[in-house]
C-alpha cells in the first residue's frame, strides 16, 4: 500500500509499504477515508516537534471497517469510524485514574509520530481506539473529532464557568473549537489572530475578534471585553504563553496548548502568586473524552473547518497552505485523502457507500 513517511529533518516521501495485516485478535483494519493534517504534523516537519524517522506519519483520520480480528465486538465491516491515536496500556498508575493521555507505555504507541499512523490506505489498531461513528454523521464533522477531543479536555480543564470571558489566542482549528466549545458557556469569547486568511474565517465565525499582528494586543482584547480582562486565555499557538500571562485577569486561568519544542520563556512565578493566575497544561485528551467528541461533533458548525482536501500524492500541496517555511496560512483544516474517490452529497465517497 502507499503510505507517507517521515524520513527525518523535515521531509517526506510516498513509499510502498506492506499491507497492515491482522496480528491480534482485537485488531481492527481500517481502510482510511482521509486524513486531517494537524498543527502537530506540520511541527514535526519544521523540526520542532519530535518524531521517529521511518514512521508513517497521520493521526486525524476517518475510514471504514474492513476486516476485524475473531474477539472485536463493536465494530464491523464496512462501519464507519473514526480513529482515536490516543492510545494507552489501561493498567500504568495515569491509566488507572483516568489519566490515559499521561500513560506510562505511550512509547512506540503515538499514532502517527512513533508508531505507523494514518497517511496511508490502511491501519490496524486495537478494537478500543476505533470509535463508530453515529448513523448520518459526515465525513468532514469526523475528521474534526480528534481536534475536538484535545479542545473539550483543555475547555474542561479550564473550568470555564458562565461569568468567564475568555480568549483564545490562534485562530486555526485548534483556536477556533476552542472558541466554539468555550462559548457554549462563556459570557464572551474574544479571538485573536494575526494571519491575515485565519483572521478573516475568525471574523466569519465569532462575534468579537482581534488582529494579533504588530503592536501588543492587549488593550484591544480588554476593550472587546467590555474593559475587562479575560477570566481565562488560552494559547492554542503554542508560543505565546508569555502573552496569555500579560493578558489574564488576577485569579485567572491560562491554559498553554499547541505542541511546539522550540518555544520557551523566562518567567517570574512570584507573578503567578501575586496574582493569583494558574497555569494549566493538560495534555491530549483522556480516553473517556473522545466518545463525548463524537456526540459533540454534531453539535457544531465543523464542515465550514475543512477547506481543502488533497490525494496522498499530493501532501506537498496540503502542507504548502499551512504557513510553510514562513508563508502565510491559506487553509484552515487540511485534509489527505487516502480514498480520493468523489464525495457524494453526504460527504463520504462513494466508494465507502
Ligand atoms: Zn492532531
Ligand atoms: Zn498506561
Amino acid at each position: 500500500m502507499k503510505a507517507l513517511v517521515y524520513l527525518g529533518s523535515g521531509s517526506v516521501e510516498i513509499r510502498e509499504r506492506q499491507f497492515p495485516d491482522i496480528a491480534r485478535r482485537d485488531d481492527v483494519l481500517v481502510r482510511v477515508t482521509g486524513t486531517g493534517v494537524c498543527g502537530t504534523d506540520r511541527k514535526i516537519l519544521l523540526g520542532r516537534f519530535p518524531a521517529r524517522p521511518g514512521v508513517v506519519l497521520g493521526h486525524e483520520a476517518v475510514g471504514v471497517v474492513e476486516a476485524t480480528g475473531p474477539d472485536v465486538t463493536t465494530v464491523r465491516p464496512a462501519d464507519r469510524v473514526v480513529v482515536n491515536p490516543t492510545l494507552f496500556c489501561g493498567g500504568c498508575p495515569p491509566c488507572r485514574r483516568g489519566a490515559t493521555n499521561f500513560c506510562q507505555h505511550k512509547r512506540g504507541t503515538e499514532v502517527g509520530v512513533d508508531r505507523d499512523g494514518t497517511y496511508a490506505d490502511y491501519v490496524v489498531l486495537p478494537e478500543r481506539f476505533t470509535e463508530r461513528l453515529p448513523e448520518g454523521m459526515r465525513f468532514r464533522q469526523a475528521v474534526l473529532v480528534e481536534p475536538l477531543a484535545c479542545v473539550l479536555n483543555n475547555v474542561l480543564a479550564a473550568d470555564v464557568s458562565f461569568g468567564d470571558t475568555v480568549a483564545v489566542l490562534g485562530a486555526g482549528p485548534i483556536g477556533v473549537l476552542t472558541g466554539l466549545v468555550a462559548a457554549r458557556r462563556a459570557r464572551r469569547v474574544v479571538v485573536v489572530e494575526s494571519d491575515p486568511y485565519r483572521l478573516a474565517t475568525a471574523k466569519a465565525a465569532f462575534t468579537h475578534v482581534v488582529d494579533g499582528g504588530g503592536a501588543d494586543p492587549t488593550d484591544t482584547v480588554v476593550a472587546a471585553g467590555d474593559g475587562q480582562r479575560p477570566e481565562v486565555v488560552f494559547d492554542t499557538t503554542g508560543t505565546a504563553v508569555e502573552r496569555a500571562l500579560r493578558l489574564v485577569a488576577d485569579g485567572g486561568r491560562v491554559v498553554g496548548m499547541g505542541f511546539d519544542a522550540t518555544y520557551s520563556t523566562l518567567m517570574t512565578p512570584m507573578y503567578l502568586t501575586s496574582h493569583g493566575i494558574s497555569l494549566i497544561g493538560a495534555g491530549d485528551y483522556r480516553a473517556d473524552v473522545f466518545p463525548v467528541a463524537v456526540d459533540l461533533a454534531r453539535e457544531l458548525p465543523l464542515e465550514s473547518l475543512v477547506t481543502h482536501e488533497f490525494p496522498l500524492e499530493r501532501h506537498q500541496d496540503a502542507f504548502g497552505l499551512l504557513a510553510w517555511r514562513e508563508a502565510g496560512y491559506g487553509a484552515m483544516k487540511v485534509v489527505i485523502r487516502s480514498d480520493p474517490a468523489p464525495v457524494g452529497a453526504d460527504g463520504w465517497p462513494a466508494s465507502d457507500r
